[in-house]
């Protein structure tokens, strides 16, 4: 598969002349943050008294716990029968105890934004790269899967795989490329329970075919027949201007071209002018889309201007947009759609953190080591785009922001739980620290600090983009459905049964 991709990019690479609240909530968001509140302030919890005979499974203790939307408070967690079954701050007992004192305590993380079986088959990636997210205290991923064929016929596959391998669940984003998988999206969302699309205004060349506006328009008119809220997450680049600016910089710069130059082959103008008119379009016809992996400064500003009166959009960064710019590093390991833009870029996109123009982060995760990628070519034109990200996903937000930029933790954490899990219309089943919500949790220490190698890594890729780098904050302990997946350093063996979260 690696050899076709690699065959098909090259080949296209190489030469191209040529009353507005989310209806997607099935409750307000004011329902949820009462019910957490009442949660934490109910009865059941704070009032149980100290002689509590209950036994829960296990008990995490002493935490700084950090309720999404909320805040933080310092609290005992009882879990039984995978669920969370209490969050107090009285004595609580279990059959085993995590020691959570000056740690945060938060819901598992979860990445809207992954790719699996692209350079390696689905089978083994599911398996060694969900390894890698639970190490990096990731416990549910939303994974993009693309078709040759109706998904009706190539998704039940899938299924099987991530219930016998995954140690994460999946929220299944289909890729609609084709008229046959534009007439079944309600079969997707009815007979799969996938309410989460994706469109490329600008495909990946010999790999993802692009559409255009008016089969953009066509998927947008047959999500309005679905009664069920959709989500339509969208690559959203000027397909022209990319190839033009593609090809002009071949011509003048050939096998000369820096990482500096790719950069310019993608200008800021496509991913702004293509924010405006999918935007434009969201509203215009109703529907909720969610702008992929922004990378640019002006479309952070295009954006605060059209969220302000437009409900219907949602936008996603990636952490890796938002610590590596190409100043960064020559190596052509960041070569990557969108390229890697400059240091003011990346600030940009961080000032959409803080003022709420980014919703939520992803990784756009792609696994590949550096021999698929072709890393080693002299000639720039022949490395593919994509790197392995979910393991230092968490850690490079809670250094980046945390740390240096000073934003408030439980403001990211919520952009990495709660948001994507709202999105998705997976909350508060996840995302969430409510009593009756799944127990996937994670633990982290500020304090730790832990140079990255890809050999200590668990991803099946032998390169990561952080290489070298020491990071300050980790997660210590993950937990998934009750289970204690990861702690000390290492993964546990224990496995929770995965399954795509059908919506
Ligand atoms: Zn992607």
């Amino acid at each position: 598969m690696a050899k076709d991709f690699y065959e098909n990019y090259i080949k296209n690479r190489t030469r191209t002349k040529s009353e507005e609240k989310p209806d997607y909530l099935a409750v307000s968001k004011e329902e949820i943050a009462q019910s957490i509140a009442d949660s934490i302030m109910s009865k059941i919890n704070y009032n149980t008294p100290s002689t509590d005979p209950v036994l829960y499974d296990l008990v995490i203790t002493d935490g700084m716990v950090i309720v999404p939307g909320i805040g933080v408070t310092h609290s005992n967690i009882g879990i039984r029968n995978g669920k969370i079954a209490s969050i107090t701050n009285m004595k609580i007992h279990g059959s085993n105890t995590v020691n959570a004192k000056n740690m945060y305590v938060c819901p598992g993380i979860i990445d809207p934004h992954i790719h699996l079986g692209l350079f390696s088959p689905f089978e083994v990636e599911v398996e060694t790269e969900t390894k890698a997210a639970i190490a990096g205290g990731v416990t549910t991923a939303g994974c993009f899967f693309g078709s040759q064929v109706s998904h009706l016929e190539s998704f039940p596959e899938l299924e099987s795989k991530i219930q016998k391998l995954s140690h994460i669940d999946i929220i299944p984003h289909l890729v609609i490329g084709s008229q046959t998988q534009k007439r079944e999206l309600k079969a997707y969302v009815e007979q799969l329970g996938i309410t989460s699309f994706k469109l490329y205004m600008n495909g990946i060349p010999g790999i993802i075919e692009d559409i255009g506006d008016g089969f953009m328009l066509d998927v947008f008119d047959e999500i309005k027949k679905i009664s069920k809220p959709c989500m339509v997450c969208v690559h959203t680049e000027n397909r022209e201007v990319v190839r033009r600016a593609t090809s002009n910089i071949q011509d003048a710069l050939s096998e000369s071209a820096t990482i500096k130059d790719w950069t310019e082959t993608h200008p800021d103008m496509a991913e702004e002018e293509a924010v405006n008119r999918l935007s434009y379009f969201a509203k215009k016809m109703g529907v909720h889309v969610y702008i992929v992996h922004l990378s640019s400064k002006g479309a952070v500003k295009n954006l605060k201007a059209i969220k302000a009166d437009n409900p219907y959009v949602h936008v996603e960064t990636t952490s890796p947009y938002l610590s590596i710019n190409h100043s960064t590093t020559s190596s052509s390991l960041i070569k990557m759609e969108p390229p890697f833009r400059g240091t003011d870029d990346m600030e940009a996109l961080w000032e959409g953190v803080r003022n709420g123009v980014i919703d939520t982060i992803g990784t756009d995760n792609v696994t590949m080591t550096t021999t698929e990628k072709n890393a080693q070519a002299d000639n720039l034109w022949h490395v593919m785009p994509g790197y392995p990200a979910i393991e230092t996903h968490l850690t490079v937000l809670l250094h980046e922001g945390v740390h240096i930029r000073k934003i408030p933790i439980e403001k990211i954490i919520e952009k990495i739980t709660k948001n994507p899990a709202e999105m998705f219309g997976v909350y508060p089943q996840k995302g969430s620290m409510l009593t009756g919500s799944d127990a996937d949790i994670t633990i982290i220490d500020m304090d730790k600090s832990k140079k990255v190698t890809a050999k200590d890594l668990h991803s099946r890729s032998d390169f990561s983009l952080y290489e070298g780098k020491v990071l300050h904050g980790w997660p210590v302990v993950t937990i998934k459905s009750g289970k204690i997946v990861y702690q000390d350093e290492r993964l546990t063996g224990e496995k929770a049964q995965c399954n795509y979260l059908k919506r």
